[in-house]
């Protein structure tokens, strides 16, 4: 369906058949939810083994009693392991509890706080904070941003992460800028993995805007490829050690979309002088992580090879969801000027993007049908999709009947509002 060459006698016919179509899906009164990036309750069942995995054996690698308080920083284990995720050494690696989003709020709250330096370099002290935030992105990095009053700067993405001119210019610019938030593999929502060249100019940002500047590395999709042959991320902190910025940036990732989401594992990487100022302030928020749950995590995987082969589960439950997704899409627009969406190889997420001015239409038709999407504008910075066009498809959760179910209703939505829209 082209609509901008249909003529007004074509539109008016269409109309008729999709308004009689939802009609149909009002009456069938459906409950549908597509809204958050949820593993499944089958991707829960793989973790399953955690469960009494340490039948009574509490002693870590160290001989700790991982029962007890301690070890703030994590165990050396689990280190060992996790800064494989996260491309760093284990001396660069801390553990913390079971979400990464508490570590990079902390790591905020910190910086802005006490600075990242000691005394003299918080940002509090220096007036205006902003942040540079790739567009589209994860709604609750924005969420830290406005919590704390730092500004938000958008930046646009292209298929090889933000567009880094844009970005280069901002920070040159503008002295107030002393962040940048990035998923850098299967990005949230676009699904793009940075290339290796935006990966190489990232790294060079803490060169040109100064030693309290950071990059929230948030590679939570660190190692969910849908396929072998996904793309590959450069590892940042590499690239950042031959630039000699390897203070600017902090590396986030966690188990929650590999073991438990509420009960799994968050770790950061940074430098050990970052590493060093962070458990300062951490030591004022804990006597220690939940280091029982840590060693479970170590002897449920084994070894790296363990965790990647767990993730090969997961990969095959997540690929004909996606499969179902991008089918409907397919179907419904692959001939047509109603929208653009992405193929993600990994992570959680399908990016449309619909014709301007609809999203928020789309959700609200989708909504009134029975089918949650999730809220327009949720993927920029304050809630407000300049275009208002973005629209975050999550298929994680629902099971196959239901992501069908909820797509068939999601493509007349976006035909609805795009022949109302062209008709008014
Ligand atoms: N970062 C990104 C990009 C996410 O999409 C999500 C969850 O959807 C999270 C972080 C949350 O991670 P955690 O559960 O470790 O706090």
């Amino acid at each position: 369906m082209y609509v901008d060459q249909a003529s007004a006698q074509e539109l008016k016919a269409q109309l008729v058949d999709l308004e009689s179509q939802y009609s149909d899906i009002l009456a069938a009164k459906l409950n549908l939810d597509l809204t958050r990036g949820k593993p499944s309750g089958s991707q829960l069942d793989l973790s399953n083994g955690l469960d009494g995995i340490l039948a009574g054996s509490y002693k870590a690698e160290g001989g700790d009693d991982c029962r007890n308080y301690g070890g703030l920083d994590g165990l050396a284990e689990a280190k060992a392991l996790f800064s494989q995720v996260l491309g760093v050494k284990p001396s660069e690696t801390l553990i913390g509890g079971n979400a990464s989003l508490t570590l990079m709020f902390q790591s905020v709250v910190f910086t802005h706080l006490f600075g990242a330096r000691g005394p003299g370099s918080a940002w509090s002290a220096e007036g205006e904070i902003k942040f540079l935030c790739p567009v589209p992105g994860y709604d609750r990095h924005f969420g830290i941003c406005e919590e704390l009053g730092i500004k938000m700067i958008p930046v646009a993405m292209d298929e090889n992460g933000p567009v880094m001119d844009e970005v280069e210019a901002l920070v040159k610019s503008d002295p107030c800028i002393k962040g940048i938030w990035c998923v850098p593999r299967f990005s949230n929502p676009s699904g793009i993995v940075y290339s290796d060249e935006v990966v190489d100019r990232i790294a060079q940002l803490g060169r040109i805007a100064g030693a309290n500047f950071r990059v929230m590395w948030d590679n939570a999709y660190a190692i969910h490829a849908l396929h072998d042959d996904a793309p590959v991320l450069a590892n940042l902190m590499d690239v950042a050690r031959q630039h000699g910025t390897e203070d600017s940036v902090l590396i986030f990732g966690s188990t929650s979309k590999v073991t438990f989401a509420g009960a799994g594992l968050a770790f950061m990487g940074a430098s050990e002088e970052n590493l060093k100022h962070f458990k300062k302030h951490l030591g004022m928020c804990t006597i220690g992580p939940d280091k029982v749950n840590q060693l479970r995590h170590v002897k449920f995987f084994g070894d790296y090879s363990g965790l990647m082969a767990h993730m090969n589960k997961h990969a095959e439950l997540l690929r004909p969801r996606f499969d179902a997704v991008l089918e409907h899409l397919d179907a419904g627009f692959a001939e047509s000027d109603l929208g653009c969406w992405t193929v993600p190889e990994g992570g959680y997420f399908v990016s449309f993007d619909a014709r301007p001015g609809l999203a928020r239409e789309i959700v609200r038709l989708a909504a009134e049908a029975g089918v949650k999407l999730t809220p327009a504008g949720a993927t920029y910075p304050y809630g407000k999709d300049p275009e208002d066009k973005n629209i975050r498809l999550a298929p994680s959760f629902p099971s196959l009947a239901d992501i069908n179910k909820t797509m068939e209703v999601f493509v007349l939505c976006v035909k609805l509002a795009s022949v109302r829209q062209k008709l008014n």
